[in-house]
């Protein structure tokens, strides 16, 4: 076990660092000038960095989010920046009509789609499972299946334009992280969903890229009201990190990390030593900080958006 964390482990690193470091040269913004881009869950936070990055590059952004005075804001400043052009929908993917009505207006408004990003997260709680089963259900619906159904009505125009699907995820979606069960669910989820659908792109010969971004703690107001105060680590720059998703997304990458070595490392102990990983996940947390469990069933009332 020593030789593998003191000689194997940082090798294989440096051997990921250079091929992930060599692929990033490849990236121009120009890649994204006059591309038709979606991004949902851009009126805060890493979708809206996104939606500033892309305005920088010339791109056209159709963004949503369910607060219409914050898309207004964040549409006015990406006018300024030199977006190709700038709109928004506001609404709630809770709803599949809407997930399915912003698809469509973008297909009518911009002429096609080259860019999908699905980025929005619903709010969920940080703590210990309270058996609110229903919670979790709703939870999947706003950040799984709303995924899903943009991506089913986007297909045909991504098809046609040979463009990519961006599935926004976390290191909870690929690692067992304690006090965010239906959160890791919903992100575990899109895993599954989206590399399979990959999977079949391949086995048919469909040229729509699908980049599934493995994101650590990152400093947007939510996560880091929700969780600075329970974790060691410290949070990533949310520009930055909305930049190398954009990096990822035009290279068309299969799987983007950020921070590079804190999410890609620990995916390597996965396999060979989850228990070891297991008890490092849990280090990261001030357990003395956690509210005790609740009982079973008993509502939360405390809600928060998850850190990552
Ligand atoms: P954020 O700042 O809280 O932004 C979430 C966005 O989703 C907002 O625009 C919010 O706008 C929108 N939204 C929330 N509920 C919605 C609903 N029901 N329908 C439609 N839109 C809704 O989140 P973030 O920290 O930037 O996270 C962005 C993505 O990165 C998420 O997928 C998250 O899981 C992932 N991630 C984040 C971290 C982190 O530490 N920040 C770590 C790992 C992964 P409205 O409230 O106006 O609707």
């Amino acid at each position: 076990m020593a030789w593998l964390q003191k000689i194997l482990i940082p090798f294989l690193g440096l051997v990921l660092a250079f091929w992930f470091y060599s692929a990033r040269e490849n990236f121009k913004p120009e890649m994204l000038k006059g591309k038709r881009v979606i991004v949902t869950g851009a009126s805060t936070g890493i979708g809206e960095q996104m939606a500033y990055h892309l305005a920088r590059m010339g791109a056209h952004i159709l963004i949503t989010a369910r607060t219409e005075a914050k898309l207004q804001k964040v549409v006015e400043q990406c006018r300024e920046l030199g977006a190709a052009s700038a709109r928004y929908i506001s609404g709630t993917m809770e709803d599949m009509a809407f997930a399915e009505h912003v698809v469509k207006e973008a297909g009518t408004l911009l002429g096609g789609l080259d860019m999908l990003i699905l980025n929005h997260v619903g709010t969920s709680y940080f703590g210990y499972f309270n058996g609110d089963v229903e919670h979790v259900r709703k939870l999947l619906e706003i950040n799984f299946l709303s995924y899903v159904a943009m991506t089913t009505t986007a297909l045909p125009m991504l098809k046609e334009s040979e463009g990519s699907i961006v599935v926004v995820s976390s290191m909870a979606g690929k690692v067992g992280f304690p006090f965010t069960a239906p959160y890791s669910a919903t992100k575990f989820a899109l895993d599954g969903f989206f590399s399979s659908l990959r999977q079949e792109f391949t086995i048919q010969n469909i040229n729509v890229s699908i980049t599934l971004c493995i994101l650590g703690f990152i400093d947007t107001d939510t996560a880091v009201r929700a969780a600075s105060e329970l974790l060691w680590v410290s949070p990533a720059p949310r520009a930055q990190c909305a930049l190398e998703i954009l990096r990822g997304a035009a290279l068309r990458r299969r799987e983007l990390h950020y921070r590079y070595g804190p999410t890609r490392l620990p995916l390597l102990l996965r396999d060979c030593a989850p228990e070891l990983l297991d008890r490092m996940v849990r280090s990261r947390y001030r357990l003395d900080r956690l509210q005790p469990a609740p009982t079973p069933r008993t509502p939360h009332t405390h809600r928060t958006q998850h850190p990552g």
